[in-house]
């Protein structure tokens, strides 16, 4: 077999296609491979399909294509253009990239599958492109998965603030919760940043929307109360978010208890801070013994401690009125026990309670949401740093988005 045959064979290209010259140069590791068609040969407009005599050549362009073993390889070619009477001169499709490509399709779909596998930096590696050519591509594949998405309002949503660089910047991401994808990204945490998201969208997609799943942020439950209609029964109040908040105030009571204990040389809370974050049934075997001491004394941490975990029967309850009895009794114990931290988060739940109790009409959780964000921040870790905001969101679209990434490979067996 000539090289120029098994050269066609090995690219996959398809008639009229053919091979016409290959060049290996070993000390440069590279293959070089020059396409050409016969002469004679009718093209299809690109825009209306309209069968075509060759009008002329664009200048030779060349695409990176899958390595030849060891060997970097470039395919090169003269883009054909035909002259349409209805779209004038226009450059043909070429079967084995998409336009204005640097790479083949062939090298898209690996391109794809080690950056899904890998970080940007292992990608460079093992594919030997640039920093900028990985980034290019994961920005590309996530362009094309967005063109060719289907118009989908997920019936139940969830929208969460992510915080970026320190803390200092947030992203909003909105969350499909039966696909768990993100489906929107925004700067910052605003009642825009949310809005954002409901734009694109008709009245009826708007209205199709049954739930949305959220923390007690004013931001976004302006934008949910303007963008969805009926969002009074819609909203839920994420359940995790509210622990979160009872999280924050044990801990909080916890300082300030052991800085006044501390204070009369009484170590006894030193090193405890995680002992409290834990449900009473997960403490660990080696603190239980500790655990249960520190519970047996009169402490202020240990009452907020059993506020929390009490709270936490609330969404076992199937009805509504049960709920709401269990969430009285409650309140009178959280609101008086001169726990400041406490009383203060009590408050904050009373004033949202009509859209905590919606979980018993939609039983959503922004869980999915916690899991999305995990992947996230292994994301972040494994990119060795973002160089931009911009950048970050690509990864995220990439690999949490639900995207059909890959390109078509026309013609070439893929
Ligand atoms: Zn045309």
């Amino acid at each position: 077999m000539r090289d120029t045959e098994l050269y066609r064979h090995l690219l996959g290209l398809l008639e009229p296609w053919t091979v016409e010259r290959v060049e290996l140069n070993v000390p440069e590791q590279r293959v070089d491979v020059w396409t050409a068609h016969p002469t004679g040969q009718r093209w299809a407009c690109p825009e209306c399909g309209a069968d075509l005599a060759l009008y002329d050549h664009a200048e030779e362009r060349v695409w990176r294509h899958l390595d030849s073993c060891q060997f970097l390889t470039y395919l090169h070619a003269r883009p054909p253009r035909v002259q349409c009477p209805t779209h004038g001169v226009r450059q043909v499709r070429l079967p084995w990239a998409e336009a204005r490509s640097r790479f083949t399709a062939l090298f898209e779909r690996l391109a794809i599958d080690v950056l899904k596998a890998t970080d940007i930096r292992g990608a460079t590696r093992i594919l030997r492109i640039s920093w900028d050519e990985a980034w290019h591509l994961m920005a590309k594949a996530v362009a094309r998965g967005q063109r060719a998405k289907a118009v989908h309002v997920p019936t139940h949503l969830g929208v969460d603030e992510k915080a970026i660089a320190k803390g200092q910047t947030y992203l909003t991401l909105v969350v499909d919760l039966q696909r768990a994808t993100v489906e929107h990204i925004a700067d910052d945490r605003t009642q825009a940043s949310f809005a954002s998201y409901f734009e694109p969208l008709t009245p009826a997609q708007k209205a199709s929307i049954e739930a949305v799943a959220m923390d007690m942020w004013p931001a976004y439950i302006q934008a949910a109360r303007a963008h969805v209609p009926g969002a009074a029964e819609k909203i839920v109040f994420d359940r995790y978010h509210i622990m979160a908040h009872m999280g924050k105030a044990v801990d909080t009571v916890r300082k300030q208890e052991h800085r006044t204990l501390r204070a009369a040389g009484d170590e006894t809370l030193t090193g405890s801070k995680y002992l409290w974050l834990y449900a009473g049934e997960n403490v660990p075997e080696a603190h239980q013994a500790r655990f249960v001491e520190l519970q047996q004394r009169n402490l202020k941490t240990g009452r907020a401690w059993a506020l929390k975990e009490t709270l936490r029967v609330l969404w076992s309850y199937t009805r509504t009125g049960w709920a709401r009895r269990f969430w009285q009794r409650w309140y009178v114990w959280a609101t008086h026990s001169q726990l400041p931290p406490v009383v203060k988060v009590a408050r904050l739940i009373k004033r949202n309670l009509p859209n905590v109790l919606t979980y018993f009409a939609h039983p959503i959780t922004n869980a999915v949401c916690e899991g999305l964000n995990s992947k996230i921040q292994t994301i972040k870790k494994r990119a060795c740093g973002f160089r931009n905001k911009e950048h970050f969101k690509t990864a995220i679209y990439f690999h949490c988005g639900g995207l059909q990434l890959y390109p078509a490979t026309h013609g070439i067996p893929g």
